[in-house]
């Protein structure tokens, strides 16, 4: 049994720490802050398998859809729930990219397949507005992005092998060691670092040369909905950010305001285990990000669910802001290994929630027994 070192509380350092732990070793998770705050807890808690790059990005988030759901099995207080996902066009041009979609070789595997109007509304009763059909992916999944970390935490102790100490940021680190920045020392066999968007400190030097940016996203949370929507849905805009798309033919889609231009705008809607929605998002990339929010694309948001609910939306409870880290290259993630037994992790960019538990499979795979 071997001492893992893992640094980052978000949900790759916890799927880091569940692999260490399957494979018998004894794991310390150390957390900068008093509780993991970024990311992977501001997310839609979307398992999104339908926009995945064919070949080996969509092996990856099908295997990593299978660990979620024995996850859930397991665990049930992380809420995994295969509802699937409805991508909806409301114009003949983003209609004919979703049926090239659901025509192409690769629909079986990814669970995809065009529905009419009518079967859409049979399907998911809560989508009352107007469309002209919709990309059904039953493999789409959600969890609760509130719940996944200390849901998981608390099965780990089950083990015995498991430590968690947050409020310890790693400040060094070497083969077989790292130091916080009290000077407190840990010995490990081997250090997986795993600090999402924090590219500075002690991971900076490692990622120095790291195909890597950041992206700021605006996100919201309404009241619970007085209806189940039993999908998660996506609008036309969505057709722009997620790789399968980029296969068709995306040139031919109206183009976006200039309001969705400027702030990347796309619809994404998860419902929470409670009933409340989460909405979102924008895309920034110019640094240093704004620290305030911007009311104009929360409208925008807005007036797209309602179009796509068919009615006004519960009252608006929450908005944030949440940055990820973003593999510049077609790599999946940035997985680099500066020092004998220390690897760092990060880069998995909007599809960390989804791939996490994979990407940890294959660290360890890597890794080597
Ligand atoms: C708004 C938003 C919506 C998203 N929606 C989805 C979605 O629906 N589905 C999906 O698949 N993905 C989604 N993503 C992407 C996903 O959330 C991220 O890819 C994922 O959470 C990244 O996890 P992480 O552990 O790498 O990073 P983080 O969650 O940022 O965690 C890294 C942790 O490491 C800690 N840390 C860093 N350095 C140190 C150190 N030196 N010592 C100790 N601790 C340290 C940090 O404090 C932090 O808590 C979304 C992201 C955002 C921002």
């Amino acid at each position: 049994m071997e001492r893992v070192l893992v640094v980052g509380g978000g949900v790759v350092g916890t799927m880091h720490a569940r692999q260490a732990l399957l494979l018998g070793h004894s794991v310390i998770q150390v957390e900068a802050d008093a509780a993991p705050r970024r990311a992977s807890v501001r997310n839609f808690g979307l398992v999104w398998i339908s926009g995945r790059a064919a070949g080996p990005e969509l092996s990856l988030a099908l295997r990593a859809r299978e660990i979620w759901a024995s996850i859930g099995r397991d665990v049930p207080g992380v809420g995994f729930r295969s509802d699937g996902s409805l991508t909806i066009a409301q114009a003949p041009e983003e209609l004919a990219v979703l049926e090239a979609v659901a025509a192409a070789d690769d629909a079986g595997a990814r669970g995809v397949r065009m529905l009419d109007p009518a079967t859409t509304r049979a399907l998911n009763p809560a989508v009352k507005g107007e469309l002209l059909g919709a990309l059904l992916c039953t493999q789409d999944g959600v969890v609760e992005p509130g719940r996944v970390l200390p849901e998981l935490r608390a099965s780990f102790a089950a083990t015995g092998r498991y430590e968690f100490r947050p409020s310890t940021s790693i400040a060094d680190v070497g083969p077989g060691w790292a130091e916080d920045s009290r000077g407190n020392r840990f010995d490990a066999d081997l250090v997986v670092i795993c600090p999402g968007s924090r590219h500075e400190g002690v991971a900076a030097s490692m990622l120095a040369d790291a195909p890597l940016r950041r992206c700021r996203l605006q996100m919201m949370q309404t009241a619970p909905h007085p209806e189940r929507l039993t999908t998660s849905l996506a609008d036309g805009d969505s057709l722009r950010y997620y790789p399968v798309f980029a296969r068709f033919p995306l040139e031919k889609l109206r183009p976006p305001s200039p309001l969705v231009t400027e702030h990347r705008i796309q619809l994404l809607v998860s419902q929470r285990a409670t009933g409340e929605l989460t909405i979102g998002d924008t895309h920034a990339y110019d640094e240093p990000f704004d620290f305030a929010v911007e009311e104009e694309p929360y409208e925008h948001l807005r007036s797209r669910v309602e179009s796509l609910l068919g009615g006004p939306l519960p009252p608006v409870q929450r908005r944030w802001a949440g940055v990820y880290s973003q593999a510049t290259d077609d790599r999946v993630c940035v997985r680099v290994s500066p020092a004998p037994g220390v690897v760092v992790v990060t880069g998995l960019g909007g599809r960390g929630m989804t791939l996490s538990p994979a990407v940890a499979e294959q660290t360890f795979a890597e890794l080597g027994p």
